[in-house]
């Protein structure tokens, strides 16, 4: 019989808490339409420990959703806005290979432009239904720090009335979770207007990675 996907993710979470196991289960989940029109489930990775069950984790950062190379290759930030983090982490000096990254939505949510599937934002139901496999993850994880990516991923986790643009780069707080740090999204900065906008937004992404890199220098020492 098939499940409901009313209940959102949950019924699809299996209850072994390992990252290989939650993986592959992912792809079988039907908690909300998005899978209906994606190639694949894209779960979160630690590109050095792919199939470590239960990797030490100091950062676990949290984007929206997969883009269109993301849904082709069934990794998260694998695409241009990947890319950039990259280069943002680098200048940050944080070290890509020890960041768990994954997404808010496991699947992209897109509709078509001529032959191109452009991004679309998901709603608060997607986000919703999705939530159980976020949760999975920070269970398995633990990390000692959350850096959002972007806005949809800073108001799944502290609530719809979070600003980004004024608590950018700032520690917050909820219940049950680790410390929060909420920046833009890398995409905020590809997507930008004028050159004067991408810089100011290179800029900020990077020097909230940098607060985010001297907290948990701190939480060690
Ligand atoms: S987006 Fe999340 S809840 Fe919806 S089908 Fe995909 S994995 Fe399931």
């Amino acid at each position: 019989m098939p499940k409901i996907a009313t209940e959102g993710a949950a019924p699809f979470v299996p209850e072994g808490r390992s990252l290989p196991v939650l993986r592959e289960a992912v792809q079988h989940c039907q908690g909300c339409d998005l899978y209906r029109h994606a190639t694949q489930a894209v779960f979160g990775e630690l590109e050095t420990h792919q199939n470590a069950t239960r990797p030490k984790v100091a950062m676990m950062m949290i984007g929206e959703q997969p883009g269109d190379q993301e849904d082709r290759q069934g990794r998260p930030f694998v695409g241009p806005a990947g890319k950039l983090l990259d280069q943002c982490l680098d200048e940050a000096q944080i070290d890509r290979h020890a960041v768990y990254v994954t997404n808010t939505v496991k699947h992209f949510k897109w509709e078509p432009r001529g032959k191109l599937r452009i991004h679309k934002k998901p709603g608060m139901q997607e986000i919703r239904a999705c939530r159980p496999w976020l949760r999975a993850e920070l269970e398995t994880v633990h990390p000692q720090l959350i850096v959002c990516l972007g806005a949809v991923a800073a108001q799944s986790l502290l609530g719809s009335k979070f600003k980004l643009t004024q608590a950018h780069g700032e520690i917050e707080r909820a219940e049950g979770l680790p410390p929060i740090i909420a920046t833009l999204h890398p995409s905020a900065v590809l997507r930008a207007q004028t050159d004067e906008d991408r810089h100011r937004n290179r800029e900020i992404l990077v020097e909230d990675l940098k607060q985010a890199a001297a907290y948990l220098h701190h939480a060690r020492s």
